[in-house]
């Protein structure tokens, strides 16, 4: 595959703080990005060469920004199906489609780890409300009902802790609304008491090459990350199989690009897979700071057709989410030699809204 040169044009589908910093680790390395979003104002806009606004629907838009770029590539996974076949058959994009298409779905990316022997918690497909109360004579409760796909009004999932909960639930995910009757609309999974979360990013290049960042270990407020934590306080054979399992599920999808698998460490110091996306991710943030090279820069590799390189970590680290009003709160940070802020560039700061991060290093332990 053809190696994309410097001063070339990278596009990327989505304008936001993914986009902006993969904006600035292609910058480093002397190309010139595209960003598209139906946002104006956006945090890639105000870093990227050029930049459209215009919804993912704008078959014209996607036209002009197609012949404008290189290669393109995504900042997140639910891209309208229509505009990434659209800019496929228009340009290079990497990653494919298939392997947005099984992240979009979390039926599908079940599906997906079992294919590559990665376990998941038990989990039974949904579409109705008899449906649920017949899943839950298989799953047994805590368990936690979520929309099989995202984007839904924000209603994404409810804990049901006895099974008399099954209408709430429903109503909660459903939003009380029809349902479409093709497709399955929810999943009903086991609550998994897990002794932490991790996540890997792996890279995928063109020859096939895939490299690992070490997992980290992920803590969550209110259903968003809060701190990815490196070194995970996990023994080398669960980091071994963690990163085994990103590798394969990279492998598995042809995946020119990023993958970020998050799991579950059970009690007993199982994996299971709880969802994946194609793409940079939060808890990816700390390599910015920790490794001699970050995700984005991996993603600007692999998208030209450079080599991986081999993530070496130089330091300990703590990234933790500036959220919403945080924001005004963060001098502390500045002045701290250890702490590396990054902030986002948005105007409008909203309750719940990502505003940056810092990546607090620490000496190795080990
Ligand atoms: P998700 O949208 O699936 O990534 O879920 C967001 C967060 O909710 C996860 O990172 C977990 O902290 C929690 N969570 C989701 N599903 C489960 C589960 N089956 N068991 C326990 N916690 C879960």
């Amino acid at each position: 595959m053809k190696r994309i040169s410097p001063g070339a044009t990278i596009g990327i589908l989505g304008n936001g703080q993914l986009g902006r910093m993969f904006c600035l680790a292609a910058a480093r390395l002397g190309y010139r990005t595209h960003v598209f979003g139906p946002e104006a104002n956006s945090p890639a806009e105000q870093v990227a060469t050029a930049s459209t606004v215009a919804a993912y629907t704008d078959l014209g838009a996607l036209a002009a920004f197609s012949s404008s770029v290189e290669v393109a590539t995504f900042e997140f996974e639910n891209v309208p199906s229509a505009a990434a076949a659209y800019l496929a058959a228009h340009t290079q994009v990497r990653p494919s489609w298939r392997a947005l298409e099984v992240c979009q779905d979390r039926i599908e990316e079940k599906r997906f780890f079992a294919s590559i022997n990665a376990a998941t918690a038990p989990w039974q497909p949904v579409n109705s409300l008899s449906e649920l109360n017949a899943a839950l004579t298989k799953i047994e409760t805590p368990a936690v009902l979520k929309t099989a796909r995202l984007g839904y009004d924000g209603k994404g999932q409810f804990k049901l802790q006895t099974a008399a909960d099954a209408e709430a639930a429903w109503q909660a995910v459903t939003g009380a609304k029809p349902l479409k009757p093709n497709g399955i609309f929810a999943v009903l999974e086991s609550f998994v008491e897990f002794r932490c979360e991790i996540s890997v990013i792996a890279a995928r290049g063109q020859d096939g090459n895939v490299v690992c960042f070490e997992p980290a270990e992920n803590v969550h407020a209110n259903h968003m990350l809060a701190t990815s934590t490196v070194p995970a306080r996990i023994d080398a054979a669960t980091a071994a199989a963690a990163t085994g399992i990103a590798t394969r599920a990279a492998e598995a999808l042809e995946l020119i690009g990023l993958l970020a698998v998050e799991m579950f460490v059970t009690q007993t110091g199982d994996l299971l897979c709880n969802e994946m996306a194609p793409r940079p991710h939060n808890s990816g943030h700390w390599t910015q700071d920790a490794c001699g090279t970050d995700q984005f820069e991996q993603l600007v590799r692999a998208v030209a057709g450079l080599p991986l390189l081999e993530p070496r970590r130089h330091a300990d680290v703590v990234m933790r989410n500036i959220v919403g009003a945080e924001v005004n709160t963060i001098d502390h940070f500045l002045s701290d030699p250890a702490a590396h802020v990054h902030l986002y560039g948005k105007a409008d700061v909203r309750p719940g809204r990502k505003m940056g991060h810092v990546n607090i290093l620490r000496p190795m332990s080990g």
